[in-house]
């Protein structure tokens, strides 16, 4: 069989952007293949924090997910610094630091005080415990630990992989596929050694197409909050002695020198069982009980639903890491998190490898139109006052 490409790439999100940059930089021959718009549907939905592992040891002991996310910090600090295994120095971060934070009530916060500790303990020695001059202004309540893991400003990302593939990014979408490694793409025929699907929630279309069980893959939905104008930043988790986070707050620059808090956490997974009202109330109560000292009465409110798309676990929990499935030529890929992009990338590397598959000269570019980078959900929220 002639092949036009050695891999095509499907979706452009953080999963396909890293994981062909990374096969672009080993010598392939690969393009990518993103139907709406770069950072798609959950990377720019993102709260853009590089975990360390810590968050998923809220329930005292160490997980698959934490191991595994306990080296990744420095694997993409060095991307940052142009050491690593990207040139990633374009990327901007928002904050060089998260913290974990008590969030509970007077006798939660006991077990929040031996959580946080437990989780801080179990994973590395770089996060402190921080003097109170240091804490966050928002935050008055001991103890405050300090994780030395980014905030990342996650357009910079999705631009700074972009230009690790300039000339080989396309618009388009799978229509027929086969295990073989044949695709349509836009009416017109392709073929390569290595069809990679990493199209999150579109990894359903492929398993479909090829004919696999749609169940191996699954969604966990979410309904993110989104609050303005906050006169100082946050980055960290509110923690409660509950294996999860009470609330995981994010700050993004407004443009007007405010910023708009970006919540996560347990307060979306609940609110994503709720209507939007519902689900606005809840949280403006939550914000209340956890930051008594602000005003939440003078702010504009918005959410976001956006699932969280997986390869099936057991249907609720996280998986470790990055999951891959094989069905013949074609790999369909999750990241798991933004985080472990980098453990899915070698996870291809290692297949593509593995199969013999070495690099061919480039192939000219194909006759699919171009795609820019998409937007933040709160660039285009309908904000209210509750
Ligand atoms: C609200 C929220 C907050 C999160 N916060 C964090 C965090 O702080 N840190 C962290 O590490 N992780 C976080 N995550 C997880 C992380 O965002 C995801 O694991 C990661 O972004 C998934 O990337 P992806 O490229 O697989 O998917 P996506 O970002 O969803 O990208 C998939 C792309 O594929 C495209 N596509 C779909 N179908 C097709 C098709 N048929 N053909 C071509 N293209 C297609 C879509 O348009 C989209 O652009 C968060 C997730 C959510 C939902």
């Amino acid at each position: 069989m002639a092949y036009d490409r050695d891999i095509i790439v499907f979706g452009g999100g953080v999963a396909g952007l890293f994981t062909a940059a990374r096969l672009r930089r080993a010598g392939y021959d690969v393009i990518l293949v993103e139907k709406d718009a770069l950072g798609g549907t959950q990377t720019l939905a993102s709260q853009g924090m590089i975990h360390g592992g810590q968050k998923y040891t809220l329930a005292g002991k160490a997980t698959g997910a934490a191991a595994a996310a306990a080296a990744m910090p420095e694997r993409w600090e060095a991307c940052f610094a142009g050491t690593g295994e990207l040139d990633l120095s374009a990327v901007k971060t928002l904050s060089g630091r998260q913290v974990m934070f008590p969030a509970g009530s007077f006798f939660a916060n006991l077990f929040s005080r031996l959580t946080v500790f437990a989780a801080a303990k179990a994973v590395n020695g770089k996060t402190r415990k921080l003097e109170r001059d240091a804490f966050p202004v928002v935050l008055k309540r001991d103890p405050v630990y300090e994780m030395q893991e980014c905030v990342l400003d996650v357009k910079s990302l999705v631009a700074a992989l972009a230009g690790n593939l300039e000339g080989r990014i396309f618009k388009g979408e799978a229509t027929a596929l086969s295990s073989g490694g044949r695709v349509t793409i836009g009416g017109k025929p392709f073929s390569a050694k290595t069809v990679i699907f990493a199209a999150g929630a579109g990894n359903e279309t492929a398993l479909k197409l090829l004919g696999a069980d749609a169940r191996r893959a699954q969604r966990r939905p979410l309904r993110q909050i989104m609050v303005r104008p906050m006169r100082q930043a946050l980055y960290g988790h509110g923690i409660t002695g509950e294996p999860k986070p009470r609330v995981t707050v994010t700050s993004h620059p407004d443009g007007t020198g405010n910023y708009i808090w970006y919540l996560g956490g347990n307060v979306a997974e609940r609110g994503a069982k709720m209507t939007e009202d519902e689900a606005l109330a809840f949280v403006k109560n939550e914000m209340r009980d956890i930051f008594p000292d602000i005003d939440w009465n003078d702010k504009q409110w918005a959410s976001h639903a956006v699932d969280r798309a997986e390869a099936f676990s057991d249907g609720t929990q996280l998986a470790a890491g990055p999951q891959i499935q094989r069905y013949g030529s074609v790999l369909v890929a999750w990241p798991t998190k933004l985080t472990f992009a980098p453990l899915l990338a070698d996870l291809v590397l290692a297949h593509v490898e593995e199969n013999g598959r070495a690099p061919t000269p480039a192939a000219p570019p194909p006759d699919l139109p171009a795609v820019v980078i998409g937007a933040y959900p709160w660039e285009d929220a309908t904000w209210r006052r509750l």
